[in-house]
């Protein structure tokens, strides 16, 4: 019987360089995080797997913003602003952004934008802010100063191993990687063990849209009847919507499970090698239905299967708080606010999505308390993005674009003014944070101040 372990022998690894600030990955948390730290002076490095930013934003073919916007008292109001602002400048300046759109049954706004675009915008943005960017450079551990101090992230690159030595760590991951790999509780799932469903993203091209028309409204309909014949779909609520050039439309209609049922883990090698052959059959599979028997689709093809599967949720890393799905249907305020949130809960679950939204004659967004992108344990650590700090239903709805570019924000801030005080992430006095956060455009809702119960 062969071992089931190798031995490496222990190695010295050259030191890619020395950083204030270093943030690992480039999804929407990571991009704005590094812009944050970057533009405050801090010697900045963004570390990203793929060859550019976006995160599943790109990577996994979202190309649309949700979470920038709020349904107040009924009114829809863009509440996350800030370096959102900047990318979405960037963004229209490049032709790149459609205009908000409603959907989830016309309850509340998204806004698309051009994927290769939204690439160029974040390299520009970054480059702007001084970020060194580190592409394929794949994060694969770290080396502790002690127990509660992170040295350096080891990354392999097609040059080799390095080290990247840092003064403050940023985890835009998604997945909690630096955190668990430095030792930050965690937890994963719903606590049974189920994780929100992913999907594989498509885009489809060459569609006819006089013929097409709504047929964002059409589609869902068609599968319905089908099924109601016996033809199966991975999953009910499916979105097909134009793009800017509404010859090329979207599709997020697929759910990716293991053979028995469970969803595809975004943090298990296996599964998702298994993930990523089963979403691009689901892909082709909804793609002939919907190019059979939807107008304006007769001449249509897949134009670009996203290069990933779209990952929504891994580990969760546990910190000073944990923001609840109470929260974000209460409106909570928090007096360490680093930004407020509209987006629904937004359960991906076996078969279906679940939403639901805030009380119809509420206020319709909550703050985000700062304390969740402050991780226990270490202290030179900021957790970022998806991955943050939140229950498994309060990451079904601060998990989307909008919240990441604000936790981001803060974190990269937040850095700043860590380093500039000589004090860890969590001793920070944060009403200077949120001074800087408000003076950079960023919008904390009503309750800076404001006493919150937690
Ligand atoms: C199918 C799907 C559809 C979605 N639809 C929408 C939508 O329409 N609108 C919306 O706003 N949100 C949507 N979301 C949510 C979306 O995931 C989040 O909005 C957002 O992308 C999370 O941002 P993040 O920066 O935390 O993480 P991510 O976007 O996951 O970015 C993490 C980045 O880190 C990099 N990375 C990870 N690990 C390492 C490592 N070890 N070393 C180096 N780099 C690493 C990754 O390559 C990636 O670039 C969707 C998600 C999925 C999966």
């Amino acid at each position: 019987m062969p071992a089931a372990h190798v031995t490496e022998l222990s190695r010295q690894t050259p030191v890619y360089g020395d950083y204030e600030v270093v943030v690992v990955g480039g999804g929407p948390a990571g991009i704005a995080a590094a812009i944050a730290a970057g533009r405050s002076g801090r010697s900045t490095i963004c570390i990203e797997r793929y060859g550019f930013c976006g995160g599943a934003g790109t990577a996994a073919g979202l190309s649309t913003f949700c979470g920038l916007h709020a349904v107040i008292y009924g009114k829809h109001e863009q509440v996350v602003h800030g370096i959102a602002d900047d990318i979405l400048a960037r963004l229209e300046r490049m032709d790149g952004l459609n205009k908000p759109h409603l959907t989830i049954q016309n309850q509340i706004l998204a806004q698309a934008y051009d994927i290769s675009a939204f690439k160029i915008a974040a390299d520009e943005l970054l480059a702007e802010a001084n970020v060194h960017m580190l592409f394929h450079a794949f994060a694969t551990g770290v080396v502790m100063a002690s127990g509660n101090r992170i040295e350096a992230v080891l990354v392999e690159t097609k040059s080799g191993r390095f080290a990247i030595r840092g003064r403050i760590f940023v985890d835009g991951s998604g997945d909690g990687d630096l955190a668990a790999w430095a030792g930050v509780p965690y937890e994963v799932g719903d606590g049974a063990g189920n994780m929100l469903y992913p999907s594989t993203m498509f885009r489809i091209n060459g569609v006819d849209p006089e013929k097409a028309g709504r047929a964002w409204e059409l589609v869902p309909k068609l599968m319905e009847e089908a099924e109601q014949r016996g033809r199966t779909f991975p999953r009910k609520k499916p979105i097909v919507r134009p793009q800017r050039n509404p010859i090329e439309w979207r599709a997020n209609l697929t759910q990716i499970k293991n053979p028995n049922g469970t969803a595809v883990s975004g943090i298990d090698a296996r599964e998702l090698s298994y993930g990523e052959v089963e979403g691009r059959k689901q892909c082709w599979d909804v793609f002939q239905f919907i190019k059979e028997n939807t107008p304006g689709f007769g001449q249509a093809y897949i134009v670009e299967i996203a290069p990933q599967i779209g990952i929504r949720e891994t580990r969760r890393v546990l910190g000073e708080y944990v923001l609840t799905e109470a929260d974000i249907l209460g409106c909570r305020d928090f007096p360490d606010t680093i930004g407020v949130q509209g987006w629904p809960v937004e359960a991906h679950i076996k078969g279906d999505v679940k939403f639901v939204f805030a009380p119809k004659d509420s206020r319709g967004f909550n703050a985000i308390p700062y304390r969740i992108i402050v991780p226990q344990k270490v202290d030179n650590l900021l957790v970022a993005g998806r991955c943050a700090s939140m229950s498994h239903e309060g990451q079904s709805s601060a998990r989307v674009s909008g919240p990441c570019f604000i936790m981001g924000q803060a974190a990269g801030t937040a850095a700043d003014l860590a380093l500039g005080a000589n004090v860890a992430p969590r001793k920070l006095d944060v009403a200077a944070l949120q001074r800087r956060l408000l003076a950079d455009g960023a919008n904390l809702g009503a309750s800076v101040g404001a006493v919150a119960s937690s």
